[in-house]
């Protein structure tokens, strides 16, 4: 079976897509490794997004996903592996399947960065997390640090204040680069202490993690901060890693022109995994529209010819 538009990634682009697509009458499915809603699932609270005063990241998920279903696209569980094109026909790898289509959307979005300093994976999962909203509620009356200063490492010391004992929030400048309303609110949270123009440097304990040792970028003055466990917030890295390298940027993240098609004819990019300038639900959102219109086009071009 080949179908009309298969979309890797089930986050708001993907899911925007498939709507867009199904309702212009595509066969559709989306491939997902993971759970459908994409990095929103891990949100405690949205708060702008058009529309939705505030919502939590999960339930938005699923209201997206419910949606999506209810058009007829259909949800494939599976990892891919690479894309190849064989005539005019798309054939997408997984582990275990193979699947054909005749046009591709790439809307897998990003992964967390990792710090890569001693003991961040000896601790993973015992005292190290990158999810809040997973894991913030097991260290409830402790002492926890947040690592980075976007809008993520903000947003998630916001969230995990009213439950820990005290927050450190390392940050390595001076300034935040998350917004300033964000910003604002962290300094007037009374047990946020901040640790600006410090850069962790080591993960130590035994068993589980005890403390982290931070690194001043002004003098080189070294402190240990003991805590039951830090959250590392310092950004995201695109899920590429099964594209041809040509059709990257130098950071990974795919390049589309305003069509959203890439360098390659029929493969399209929607969301956070593309090379643009804004990252949000919304702009991911409009991608996936964007995208699955062209997608619909193109298709009835091809019929016509
Ligand atoms: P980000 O904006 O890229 O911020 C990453 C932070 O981590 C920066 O402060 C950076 O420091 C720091 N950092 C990077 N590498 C580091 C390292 N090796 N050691 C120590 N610190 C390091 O990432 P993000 O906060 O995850 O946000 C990603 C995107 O999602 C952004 O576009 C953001 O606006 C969006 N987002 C939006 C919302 C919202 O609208 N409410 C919420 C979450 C995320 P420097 O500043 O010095 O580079």
């Amino acid at each position: 079976m080949i179908y009309d538009l298969l979309i890797i990634g089930a986050g708001p682009a993907g899911l925007n897509a498939a709507i867009y697509a199904t309702r212009a009458g595509l066969k559709t499915a989306i491939i997902e490794r993971d759970a459908p809603g994409g990095k929103m699932t891990r949100t405690e609270k949205i708060e702008n997004y058009l529309g939705v005063s505030e919502v939590n990241g999960a339930e938005l998920g699923l209201k997206m996903f419910n949606q999506a279903s209810s058009f007829g696209s259909e949800y494939i569980y599976g990892n891919v592996k690479s894309i190849q094109k064989e005539g005019e026909i798309f054939i997408v790898d997984c582990e275990d399947e193979s699947y054909r289509a005749q046009k591709i959307i790439v809307a897998t979005g990003t992964k967390e960065r990792k710090l890569n300093i001693p003991g961040e994976d000896k601790f993973y999962g015992r005292g190290i997390s990158y999810c809040a909203i997973c894991d913030g509620a097991l260290y409830k009356g402790k002492d926890m640090a947040i690592i980075g200063g976007g809008n993520s490492a903000l947003q998630e010391a916001l969230y995990l204040a009213p439950l820990a004992r005290k927050i450190y929030l390392i940050h390595r400048r001076d300034d935040f680069r998350g917004e300033d309303f964000l910003a604002q609110k962290i300094r007037q949270t009374k047990n946020i202490e901040l640790c600006l123009s410090y850069s962790p440097k080591e993960f130590v304990g035994t068993k589980t993690l005890e403390k982290v040792v931070i690194k001043s970028n002004k003098n080189q003055e070294e402190k240990n901060l003991t805590v039951s466990v830090v959250f590392p917030f310092i950004g995201f890295d695109p899920a590429t890693s099964f594209l041809d390298k040509e059709l990257l940027d130098s950071e990974g993240y795919l390049i589309v022109d305003e069509n959203l098609e890439s360098k390659v004819k029929g493969l399209y990019g929607a969301g956070d995994v593309i090379k643009k300038s804004l990252r949000q639900i919304i702009t991911a959102a409009s991608d996936g529209a964007i995208a699955a219109t062209n997608v619909a086009k193109g298709l009835e071009k091809q019929k016509g010819n």
